[in-house]
């Protein structure tokens, strides 16, 4: 059986790292362009500048706040005008996509500083491209993944605490959707796609461990400010086992439902993670899985606020429409069909109404 695995080089997670970006930084270029989101901007650029000193030649740009093809093109240009060897990206998974797209056209380096751990954009090759309304357009796979992924926890905990348990969602469709795509033989995005590996198998399942084990704890203790072995463990779980997770043994319909609901307007303040979870328990209907797994993962979610029900997503009138809508959406999606069971227009629709009556029930 044939197999692929890929992964960022290195993957650093440390409280207070983000003040030594500059030793990171001198092992991958010296003329650095920084992709920094714009409500972290005024507290970063000036203060990362000044650390730097002389070594680097750097050039602060604000993120646009939008992962498009008009947003990629811009800041590409500006990395080739400063001739940027590497490219920095600091923020959430939307600027950290941009800079990763950026590094890739003009063959810089690349240094993903997540602000949030809210998905498992730092550590894959994979860009989601939107419109610039925020509609889904397209994923690429780029052949390389970040160079560096640097994590501070205290950056991550300074976060609202939603985005930290978003991420939990996001990652604990991890071990569900790659126990999907295991059963059904489809493949994942490393160069081209293979069968998983066994490690990265392993992985997903952990990450799935540790979430049930820790992600209660973390909330506390984040809602706390303060962060415990619990956030940390958490931190990379929402990072680098789902992001390893995800890329090395694919995404499902957990995935392709997400991707679809994007559809909806009235969705588009709805996290990523948040609408992954939803479309956790649609995959788990759809699949048929038992009973009690279900209420497991819908009393769990609910311990944590994670959205259970189409309310919860703001989708609260026309829901027979809307939900139709969103089935013929997923359907077109190729993730959507990484499932063992029959997927058709009816069988998401089905599905989604069947996840938002447990969730009420719950
Ligand atoms: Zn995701």
């Amino acid at each position: 059986m044939s197999r692929s695995f890929g992964s960022p080089g290195r993957y650093v997670q440390r409280r207070g790292e983000i003040s030594r970006l500059g030793e990171h930084l001198a092992d991958l270029g010296r003329q650095p362009l920084f992709l920094v989101d714009a409500f972290l901007y005024d507290r970063y650029a000036e203060s990362l500048g000044k650390g730097l000193g002389s070594d680097f030649q750097c050039r602060f740009e604000k993120f646009g706040g939008e992962c498009s093809d008009r947003e990629i093109a811009r800041v590409t240009k500006i990395a080739s005008d400063h001739g940027a060897d590497v490219i920095v990206g600091i923020g959430g998974g939307k600027t950290l996509d941009t800079a990763k797209m950026a590094a890739h056209r003009t063959n810089a380096r690349m240094l993903a500083v997540p602000s949030i751990a809210s998905t498992d954009a730092p550590t894959s090759a994979v860009v989601v491209v939107y419109t610039d309304e925020g509609v889904l357009q397209e994923a690429h796979n780029l052949p390389r993944n970040p160079d560096l992924v640097l994590v501070d926890p205290d950056v991550i905990v300074a976060a609202p605490v939603r985005f930290l348990m978003a991420g939990v969602g996001d990652a604990l469709a991890t071990w569900y959707e790659a126990r999907a795509n295991f059963d059904a033989g489809t493949l994942n995005y490393i160069s081209g796609g293979f069968p998983a590996t066994r490690a990265a198998l392993a992985i997903a399942r952990e990450c799935h461990a540790v979430i049930l084990e820790q992600a209660l704890m973390a909330k506390q203790a984040a809602e706390a400010g303060v962060v415990t072995r619990a956030v940390e463990d958490i931190i990379e779980a929402n990072t680098l086992l789902s992001g390893l997770g995800f890329e090395n043994c694919g995404v499902s319909a957990a995935h392709g439902i997400h991707d679809a609901l994007t559809v909806l307007p009235e969705i588009h303040g709805v996290l990523h993670g948040e609408k992954v979870i939803f479309g956790v328990l649609c995959l788990l209907v759809l699949e048929n899985r038992p009973q009690a797994e279900i209420e497991e993962t819908l009393r769990f979610c609910r311990s944590l606020g994670l959205p259970i029900t189409l309310a919860d997503l703001n989708i609260k009138e026309d829901v027979r429409a809307k939900v139709r809508r969103v089935a013929e959406a997923a359907v077109k999606g190729k993730i959507t069909h990484a499932t063992r069971a029959p997927v058709g227009v009816e069988e998401i629709e089905a599905a989604i109404l069947a996840a938002d009556a447990l969730g009420r029930a719950a």
